[in-house]
C-alpha cells in the first residue's frame, strides 16, 4: 500500500486463538457467534497482524513482532499456535533482513504483539533486530514491568526486559511524531500503554488500530474486549477516532483482523469495512 513516499506492509506472524467471551466482552454470544464462530474450546482465531513501513529515505520500521519462537509448548497449545512465527519469513519475502530494521515500535507490549522482540541463542536472550531502537510507551513500560493479578498472563518479560539491558529501548509519552510522518498516539483503553500508529503523507493517512479495536467486528462501539483494563475509555476512543476515520477516509488496518488494509465506511448510521487492495 502506497501511502506518498511511504510503502506500508500488513501481514500476519500466525494465528492465534483466545476465548471468544472474553473478546467480545458483553456481547452474547448468540451475536458473535455469526460474525466469528468459536472452535470446540469456544475460542475464536485471531491473526497476529504486524506492518512493514518503509519511507524511501533509509528507515525501515517493524509494528509488532507476534507471539515470536520463545512461548512453551503449554502456552502454544492454550492459545492455540500450531505454527511457527512467521515475521522473519514475511520479511525476507519482501527484501528485509532483520539488521535493516531501523525502528521497531509495539502497540503495547502483550506477548502476542511483542513477543519477536527478541529470541533465545543459547543461554542468551538477544535483541531480533540488532541495529533498531524498540519504541513503546513509558506507561506501558510500566506496567509491563510491575503487573498485577489480572494482567500477569499477557505479559513475558523476556520479550521486552532484554532490550533494556541492550540500550535498545525508546520509551515516549502521549502523543509523538517518531520519524516524519509516522505518529504514536497513547489511547488508554486496552492497557494504560497502548499506542495507535498513523502515517502520513500527501495528504493520505493510514491507521493502524492497535487492540483497542482488534479488528472490524469492534467497530460497533459496545463491541469492546472483556480484556480491556478501562473498556470506557475504549469507547470514549471510538468515539473519538472513527468518525476520523470515516470522514478523512483513513486507510484502516487491524492487529487481528485478516491482514488487509481498508476503509471504514458509514451507511445509515452503521460502519462497515470495506477491503482495499494493496
Ligand atoms: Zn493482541
Amino acid at each position: 500500500m502506497r501511502v506518498g513516499r511511504f510503502q506500508v506492509e500488513i501481514f500476519s506472524d500466525g494465528i492465534l486463538r483466545l476465548d471468544g467471551g472474553a473478546m467480545f466482552g458483553i456481547v452474547p454470544k448468540a451475536l458473535w457467534d455469526r460474525e466469528k464462530p468459536a472452535d470446540e474450546r469456544n475460542r475464536v482465531a485471531l491473526d497476529m497482524n504486524c506492518l512493514l513501513i518503509r519511507d524511501g529515505a533509509g528507515n525501515v520500521v517493524v509494528v509488532e513482532t507476534g507471539a515470536g519462537p520463545k512461548l512453551t509448548a503449554r502456552s502454544q497449545e492454550i492459545f492455540g499456535i500450531d505454527e511457527p512465527p512467521r515475521l522473519l519469513g514475511e520479511l525476507a519475502r519482501r527484501g528485509v533482513r532483520p539488521d535493516e530494521v531501523t525502528l521497531v515500535v509495539n502497540t503495547h507490549l502483550h506477548f502476542d504483539h511483542a513477543g519477536g522482540n527478541t529470541y533465545r541463542d543459547g543461554e542468551k536472550l538477544v535483541a531480533t533486530f540488532p541495529r533498531a531502537s524498540y519504541v513503546f510507551q513509558r506507561l506501558e513500560w510500566v506496567d509491563a514491568n510491575a503487573p498485577n493479578e489480572r494482567t500477569r498472563g499477557s505479559y513475558f518479560a523476556d520479550d521486552y526486559a532484554p532490550l533494556e539491558a541492550a540500550g535498545k529501548l525508546e520509551l515516549i509519552d502521549e502523543s509523538v511524531e517518531i520519524l516524519p510522518g509516522i505518529r504514536l498516539d497513547r489511547i488508554q483503553g486496552h492497557t494504560r500503554g497502548t499506542q495507535t500508529v498513523r502515517v502520513s503523507d500527501a495528504g493520505e493517512t493510514l491507521f493502524f488500530s492497535s487492540d483497542f479495536m482488534p479488528d472490524r467486528h469492534h467497530l460497533r462501539l459496545p463491541w469492546i474486549p472483556a480484556f480491556d483494563l478501562f473498556p470506557l475509555e475504549t469507547l470514549a476512543a471510538k468515539k473519538a477516532i472513527l468518525p476520523r476515520a470515516v470522514s478523512e477516509k483513513w486507510i484502516v488496518g487491524f492487529t487481528h483482523d485478516l491482514p488487509r488494509f481498508g476503509r471504514i465506511l458509514e451507511r445509515d448510521g452503521k460502519l462497515r469495512f470495506d477491503e482495499v487492495a494493496e
